[in-house]
């Protein structure tokens, strides 16, 4: 028998219709390329989305046509979020900080038919429009004023102002399929072509649901929200349509992601929750210290993309009274996966061991289901110490990737994460490596997150990378690379030493490399891979 419920498809423009009827007057405030600030209400943003969709049939976009945005967090690319999805078409959102041959093989590969960017991108667009193998049509993302004066002029370039000013705010969002495609991101991938991940409308606003949860990014209409993390990568861990879930207020910052630029919107726009990763935690931390001050309304910030070292998690916490989230998750997920919220029986534990918890990545939030396993596929204890391969299954992970048939996405129904993880018998996840990272000595595993966890609870200790090198006798033995902070001559015996009752024994690294920085890849994550080839003869006999 079936149930008697209405049949409401599960749509991203619903979310904007809900934002617009019941919290029209909610703010959107973004720092502009131009500079300057930018304040609207939901309302505007719901009139300007349809006026936008109105453009794209304008342009001759058809469902299911992709629409390419090269943007940073902000009102515009917002728009375009709902614009694009809302009417049928596939929002893609494209790394800027990848390499040119990477950009131009993704929108080939996604066959964009119009590319929406960001002025500061106009160099990647030109140096695009050169590569590809049919003409495509590009819009700058500003009024007419802006209007880049020397362009190519084989590029045919349109003013977003402009195609808004020409179009009426007449439009009915198309009652489509949920399962219709509603945006695309491409995986960075270190190796090979990147590989496109197709999100629905369904997927999208189910893990809208779950990652606004309590227990997950603790998002509500008493909220003014920073999304830090890029709106081109996993859309900003879906933090602009939660918003329009919740009806929370949305500060986006631009191009302008350091340190001095977050406190100070931060601070004038009395943000309370944000979301990064750790790198772009590091500026900010530093700034707020060189200050000597602290935040006045912040009270939680999401930090996932790489493991948050302890370090970061008391300063935040025990500094700054801003509680930290640890959350993993791929763009393959949506991403969110898991999430550190405690348990309620973990909140009268001593700081160290609450601590300990929140070096974790932490528990599923309802929909996905997770699972490690051994190199023959054989399921491991959930005791915290059993470490295998983590795979994945639910609602908004993807099954396989876009014109990609090739890659066999999933293992018997459950995606393959490439991550390594223990699971304690609360169910709190913990990474403990990528698997290409994970380091192979004398047959065993050492985790070089554990240890770079380590290494920056040291006071003298900016951030830490561990790597596995090869070397002559044990196939691999740990390398720590250290950026010291400012003024400090800490050396390599002061930290060997540290690590002593800390972890195991032969798990201590056998060297220390002071470093001025790492190589970051196109979503601020440490290159290992680079900086393998960089040290591995270092324990060259
Ligand atoms: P890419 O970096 O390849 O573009 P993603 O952004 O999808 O792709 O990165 C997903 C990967 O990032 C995960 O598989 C995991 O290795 C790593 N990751 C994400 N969050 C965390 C975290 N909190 N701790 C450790 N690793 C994390």
């Amino acid at each position: 028998m079936k149930g008697l419920m209405m049949e409401q498809p599960l749509l991203v423009a619903s979310l904007l219709m809900h934002a617009e009827r019941h919290h029209a007057d909610q703010e959107v405030v973004s720092r502009r390329v131009e500079g300057d600030l930018h304040r609207y209400r939901f309302a505007d943003l719901a009139k300007r989305a349809r006026r936008m969709a109105n453009a794209l049939e304008g342009l001759g976009i058809r469902p299911g046509d992709r629409v390419g945005t090269l943007a940073w967090n902000g009102y515009r690319h917002m728009e375009l979020y709902f614009a694009a999805s809302g009417s049928g078409a596939v929002l893609h959102t494209i790394n800027p900080r990848l390499h040119i041959d990477q950009l131009a093989y993704i929108v080939e590969h996604a066959d964009d038919q119009v590319v929406f960017f960001d002025l500061g991108f106009l160099p990647i667009i030109e140096a695009l429009a050169a590569r590809m193998t049919k003409p495509r049509l590009f819009v700058a993302m500003c009024d007419p004023s802006h209007m880049p004066a020397s362009v190519d002029s084989k590029v045919s370039m349109l003013c977003y102002e402009d195609l808004i000013e020409a179009h009426v705010d007449d439009y009915v969002w198309p009652p489509l399929d949920e399962n219709t495609a509603s945006s695309l991101c491409y995986t960075s991938g270190t190796t090979g072509n990147p590989k496109g991940v197709l999100y629905s409308h369904r997927s999208t606003v189910l893990h809208t649901y779950a990652a606004a949860l309590p227990d997950a990014l603790n998002c509500s209409a008493r909220d003014t929200i920073l999304p830090v993390v890029p709106m081109f990568h996993v859309n900003a861990w879906g933090l602009p349509y939660i918003a329009c879930m919740v009806g929370a207020k949305l500060v986006f910052p631009g191009p302008a992601l350091d340190g001095k630029s977050l406190y100070e919107l931060i601070e004038s726009e009395q943000v309370t929750m944000s979301a990064g990763v750790p790198t772009v935690w590091q500026g900010l931390l530093s700034h707020a210290a060189e200050l000597g001050r602290t935040f006045s309304s912040m009270r939680r910030t999401v930090i996932g993309g790489a493991p948050c070292p302890t370090a970061m998690t008391v300063q935040f916490q025990d500094r700054h009274q801003v509680e930290v989230l640890h959350a993993w998750g791929m763009t393959e997920l949506s991403p969110v996966g898991t999430v550190c919220s405690l348990k309620h029986h973990q909140l009268s534990m001593s700081a160290d061991a609450r601590h300990a918890i929140q070096a974790k990545q932490g528990r599923v939030v309802f929909g996905i289901d997770m699972k490690i396993v051994d190199a023959e596929g054989a399921e491991l204890p959930w005791d915290g110490a059993a470490v295998g391969n983590l795979l994945v299954r639910g609602p908004w992970v993807s099954r396989s990737y876009y014109r990609d048939e090739t890659t066999a996405a999933l293992e018997d129904g459950w995606f393959a994460t490439g991550d390594v993880a223990r699971i304690d018998r609360d169910g709190f996840m913990q990474i403990t490596d990528r698997s290409k990272d994970v380091i192979k000595s004398g047959g065993e595993w050492i985790s070089s997150i554990d240890i770079e966890n380590v290494a920056c609870l040291h006071a003298e200790v900016a951030s830490a990378v561990c790597i596995g090198t090869q070397h002559p006798k044990w196939d691999e033995r740990p390398l720590l690379l250290i950026v010291r902070k400012p003024g400090s001559s800490l050396a390599k015996e002061d930290i060997l030493a540290f690590f002593d009752g800390k972890l195991a024994k032969w798990w201590k690294p056998d060297d220390v490399v002071f470093v001025d920085g790492f190589p970051l890849g196109a979503t601020g994550k440490v290159l290992k891979n680079q900086l393998r080839e960089q040290f591995h003869c270092h324990y060259a006999p």
